[in-house]
């Protein structure tokens, strides 16, 4: 189970008791891998402790970053740790319940075709506004890029080792979860999920951190926007030729009497705008690829405690 934890300290004790309840009648060894995500509460403290109070029974790994990296790199550093089989991707706030990963476990042993079985929210309890902007967000996604995007979709999936080394395998600096999850292909099978209300604390998303977000998904999958100047550029040629035909020809037939000086500014203005974003585009992407060149690492680790360490 790899858990990314930003400010959760009321949530992982909770969360471990959820997990043993879950899985105490299986048959199965699980671990929980804890990545505290640079909390700026005491998670770390939360975690320590449960770690010190399950130490005969240890089936725990924590990973401490060295400041807040977001949740995308918090499940790099889950998966790269993750020993089992079996891996699941789950949040700590109890939103996601433990008791549906016995079912996707259960899916994928009686499954062998299946690779992955992934949760998708079938209700969504949000506002109509920010539900049509999610699915509008779909749509445009899925026109844009050539891999497939389920709406509702989360990262609440649980997959075998092959997609797990297939994912650690894109070592990319912007992670786009839902995005390298499609890309990496294989056989998935959704399970629809109901998410619950947050245990304790607040999310962490705001509107503009999803715009964000999905900005960003954008530009990790797809280069369309890169080639939005051509397509716009050659539209606006073509239509610039045939005013240019028009012009001559009222010119000779007419002569041209009062200068359009209102047309004059608006296209100034609109080809001006639609320049300057372009190359905003264009210098959104130049940017990837110079923090890529760069080959930063996607996480930093301060502290790392498990249980293998203990000799069991
Ligand atoms: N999270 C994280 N790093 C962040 C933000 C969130 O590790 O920078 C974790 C958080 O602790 C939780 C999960 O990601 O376990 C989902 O976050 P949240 O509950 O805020 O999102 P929501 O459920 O509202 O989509
Ligand atoms: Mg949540």
């Amino acid at each position: 189970m790899v858990v990314p934890c930003f400010n959760e300290q009321d949530n992982v004790k909770p969360f471990l008791s959820a997990c043993k309840d879950a899985f105490s009648d299986k048959e199965y060894d699980y671990e929980l891998i804890f990545i505290n995500d640079g909390s700026s509460d005491s998670t770390w403290k939360s975690l320590k402790a449960l770690y010190d109070s399950e130490s005969r029974d240890n089936y725990i790994k924590l990973v401490n970053f060295s400041r807040n990296f977001g949740k995308e790199s918090a499940i790099y550093a889950g998966l790269q740790n993750a020993a089992g089989d079996y891996i699941c991707i789950i949040d700590a706030d109890l939103q996601q319940n433990p008791h549906l990963v016995t079912d996707m476990v259960e899916y994928l042993d009686s499954n062998p075709e299946c690779d992955v079985v992934a949760a998708y929210q079938s209700e969504r309890i949000e506002g109509k506004v920010t539900s049509l902007l999610k699915k509008t967000f779909y749509s445009v996604i899925n026109k844009l890029c050539e891999i497939d995007f389920r709406s509702g979709a989360s990262d609440f999936r649980t997959f075998r080792r092959t997609v797990c080394d297939a994912i650690l395998g894109m070592p990319e600096y912007y992670r786009f979860s839902k995005g390298i999850f499609s890309w990496v292909g294989f056989n998935t099978h959704y399970i629809p999920y109901v998410a619950e209300e947050r245990n304790a604390g607040t999310t962490s998303w705001s509107v503009r951190k999803l715009f964000k977000y999905a900005f960003d998904g954008i530009v990790s999958f797809s280069v369309f926007p890169l080639k939005l100047a051509t397509y716009v550029g050659t539209i606006t040629s073509f239509a610039a030729l045939i005013y240019m035909v028009i012009v001559i020809i009222q010119k000779f037939a007419f002569g041209i009497k009062v200068p359009g000086y209102a047309t004059i500014v608006v296209l100034l203005l609109l080809i001006g705008g639609i320049q300057l974003i372009t190359t905003g585009i264009i210098g959104t992407y130049i940017s990837r690829i110079y923090i890529q060149g760069k080959n930063r690492p996607i996480y930093i680790e301060k502290e790392y405690v498990s249980y293998e360490d203990n000799g069991q």
